[in-house]
């Protein structure tokens, strides 16, 4: 869905259907709820406060683009996800939405444990204090060396994702004389709707191992997920405490949860069958979507966690287990809403009959998600505010692509101006994380805002950054 009504005057190859468009806003000044950070609001002069600052003075201070970060918000939504869940479940934070040192203390303090998926992500970890048996290893390719690194700090789990892995882990482990507490990760072949690139368990995907079919010795029974459970069996140095599985990204209703759940729950009771062995853990992942625009209305954590309990009880029930200990990874719910980019506009072409283009200070360098799944974003005028009518706008960045794109459709008042300061609310996940330098554009800094004070937690790349990488 857009946010934007049909544009007068003739349709151009790109415009959108009919119907993809709703009305302009009521009020163009007014920061919905839903999508900006709890702590944000606008001053009687008008421009727009995060953590009790003005954007104007973060701006003047930190340049843009600029990632404003509001700790309350995100500690707040640590504590949310923990307490919906409760002592007998594990939320883990999933590092690649954004990893930072402050992050990862923060995560320690309000008792969220931490995914990483790569030996840099693992390093920050480390590095900031979050003890190691908080910490799961996920990835499809993990190489020796992060293996090693994760089996040598002590890490409370590594999720295997192959046939080849479970050997490679069992081999390191036992080199370095421990008994690795892993997790299989299966594919259950639930379709989450969502985008076809962030949906991850189609049977027809990298990771995890399928539930059924495969040649892995199908006269065994099962599919290469029981075989895996058997070969990890096998192995002294590895520790089976249970099974993973991840559905998708950004989805709304926990029906592909059901599914999933379901089948997961019947390879434990196989498991059981087979080897006489209840495993203690399941984890289901995470993908539970943010608003992005005020269209979105995603479910509060403690309707999440109720719904994943009955539905995880319902299921151990009717196959007779005992109900394993839960585990969920939540990344955007975490930092997505906790974060907007604030950006300075620059060039404002106007196309008669079309739209108006805004282009901002960055582009698909911080925010490379429009471009790459089409995702969808609303934006606002921060530095003031305007009576003018709405412009039907695409804020665009500065790179040389077309399809570098940050908002498609928003209405912007049709006095904005070269200066005027934007922002790009529910920027926390997937934007610093996938940042990046196309035309050599410096990353931006994460600024964080709590109770009037500003801190930055990853500073601005610079041009010595680029130039030191260069080595001529
Ligand atoms: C990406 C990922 C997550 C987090 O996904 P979100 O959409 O950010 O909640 C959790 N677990 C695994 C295994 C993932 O790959």
């Amino acid at each position: 869905m857009s946010r934007s009504a049909h544009p007068a005057g003739p349709r151009h190859a790109d415009v959108l259907p009919e119907g993809h468009y709703t009305a302009p806003p009521a009020d163009l000044n007014a920061l919905d709820p839903r999508v900006w950070p709890q702590t944000a609001g606008r001053t009687p002069a008008g421009s727009v406060t995060v953590g009790g600052l003005d954007v104007r003075d973060l701006a003047e201070e930190f340049g843009t683009p600029l990632y404003v970060l509001d700790e309350a918000d995100f500690r707040a939504r640590c504590r949310a996800w923990r307490d919906a869940f409760g002592p007998d479940a594990d939320v883990f934070y999933a590092g690649k939405a954004f990893l930072s040192r402050a992050v990862v203390r923060w995560l320690t303090e309000e008792g969220l444990n931490l995914d990483v998926c790569s030996g840099g992500e693992l390093s920050v970890a480390l590095a900031s204090g979050m003890p190691p048996e908080r910490i799961a290893l996920h990835g499809n390719n993990k190489s020796s060396a992060e293996i090693e690194q994760a089996v040598e700090a002590g890490v409370g789990r590594i999720v295997l994702d192959s046939f080849q892995e479970i050997v490679r882990v069992a081999h390191i482990a036992d080199r370095l004389g421990r008994r690795q507490p892993v997790q299989i990760r299966v594919t259950v072949g639930v379709e989450a709707h969502t985008h076809e690139f962030i949906a991850t368990a189609h049977e027809d995907q990298k990771f995890g191992l399928a539930l059924t079919g495969g040649t892995a010795k199908p006269e065994a029974g099962g599919g290469p997920a029981a075989e895996a459970v058997r070969r990890v069996l096998k192995l002294d140095s590895l520790q089976l405490v249970g099974i993973h599985s991840h559905i998708g990204s950004q989805i709304f209703d926990t029906s592909g949860f059901e599914v999933a759940a379901h089948r997961v729950v019947g390879l434990l009771a196989d498991i059981r069958d087979e080897h006489g062995l209840e495993l203690p853990e399941i984890d289901l992942g995470g993908g539970l979507g943010i608003a992005y625009t005020p269209e979105d209305d995603p479910s509060e954590p403690h309707e999440i966690a109720a719904s994943l309990r009955e539905i995880v009880g319902r299921e151990c029930r009717g196959a007779g287990l005992a109900v394993p200990r839960l585990s969920v990874e939540p990344g955007r719910a975490v930092v997505g809403p906790s974060a907007c980019t604030v950006y300075e506009t620059g060039t404002v072409k106007e196309l008669p009959g079309l739209r108006t283009y805004v282009s901002v200070d960055g582009g698909m360098s911080d925010n490379v998600r429009t471009a790459l799944y089409d995702a969808e974003y609303s934006v606002s005028l921060v530095s003031r505010t305007s009576d003018a009518e709405p412009m039907l706008s695409r804020v665009v960045g500065k790179h040389c692509e077309s399809g570098d794109i940050v908002v498609r459709d928003a209405f912007l008042p049709a006095d904005l101006a070269p200066g005027d300061l934007l922002a790009v609310p529910a920027t926390g996940a997937y934007c610093r994380s996938m940042a990046n330098n196309y035309n050599h554009a410096l990353r931006p800094p994460v600024v964080a805002v709590k109770d009037g004070e500003a801190r930055v937690i990853v500073r601005r790349e610079t041009e010595e950054d680029l130039l030191r990488l260069d080595v001529g």
